[in-house]
């Protein structure tokens, strides 16, 4: 790209000589500064000449004060970062299973509630979908299993709300449909599992896309 300027630039001219002498004061101004600083250290303030543009306070005592208001921060700071990382995995595993349930939902919706014979397609349509992802194994006595396909089935509202997940009848109607042994093995599964943000990531993604393709079809 070629600019071009209607008025070509002569050297020294107008525009040039203004932006030197903008220059020229910004520079005074930061010597100005420069000359005299207050200590930074609030129980202090006297003034002082500050070697550098980081010189903050007025003598050693200050200084050690400066650095340990600094080192504080610091540590406040890093505080705060592990929290909200922290806070991000918590966040990820929720993202990851709104996920997980609608795909599940999308699975069974042509089924009947996994714990009574209500038929779930007679209850599609209302807000928020007509009825849940429901675990077998509650994500909160057995959150290892909350993204396991085989743990996790359609249930309407009254049975998973209402009826603490109908344990009994789920057991049965789960064993219909996945056999005994698969129950069995998931009533036995206390190994703890960890997900890194990265994997929860790939869940979320993963159920994004089983959702779009069971919607296709
Ligand atoms: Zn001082
Ligand atoms: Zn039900």
């Amino acid at each position: 790209m070629t600019l071009t300027r209607k008025t070509p630039m002569k050297p020294g001219s107008g525009f040039k000589s203004q932006a030197f002498a903008r220059s020229e004061r910004k520079e005074a101004d930061v010597v100005k500064k420069l000359r005299l600083k207050k200590c930074a250290v609030k129980e202090c303030r006297k003034p002082f000449e500050p070697r550098s543009m980081t010189h903050k306070a007025c003598c050693q005592a200050c200084a050690e004060v400066v650095a340990k208001l600094q080192r504080e921060k610091a540590e406040r700071k890093d505080i705060q970062a592990r929290k909200v990382a922290m806070k991000g995995l918590r966040d990820w595993i929720a993202d990851a299973q709104v996920a997980f349930n609608a795909a599940i939902r999308a699975r069974d919706a042509n089924k009947v509630c996994i714990s009574c014979p209500t038929h779930l397609s007679t209850l599609a349509g209302t807000t928020g979908g007509g009825f849940d992802c429901g675990h077998y194994r509650s994500r909160g006595s057995a959150p290892h299993l909350r993204f396991d396909e085989r743990n996790a089935h359609g249930q309407c509202k009254k049975c998973n709300r209402y009826a603490s997940g109908n344990a009994a009848d789920y057991r049965i109607g789960l064993i219909a449909r996945i056999g005994l042994a698969a129950v069995e093995e998931m009533e036995a599964d206390n190994t703890a599992r960890k997900w890194s943000i990265e994997e929860l990531k790939g869940i979320k993604a993963h159920y994004k896309q089983k959702l779009k393709q069971l919607k296709e079809t």
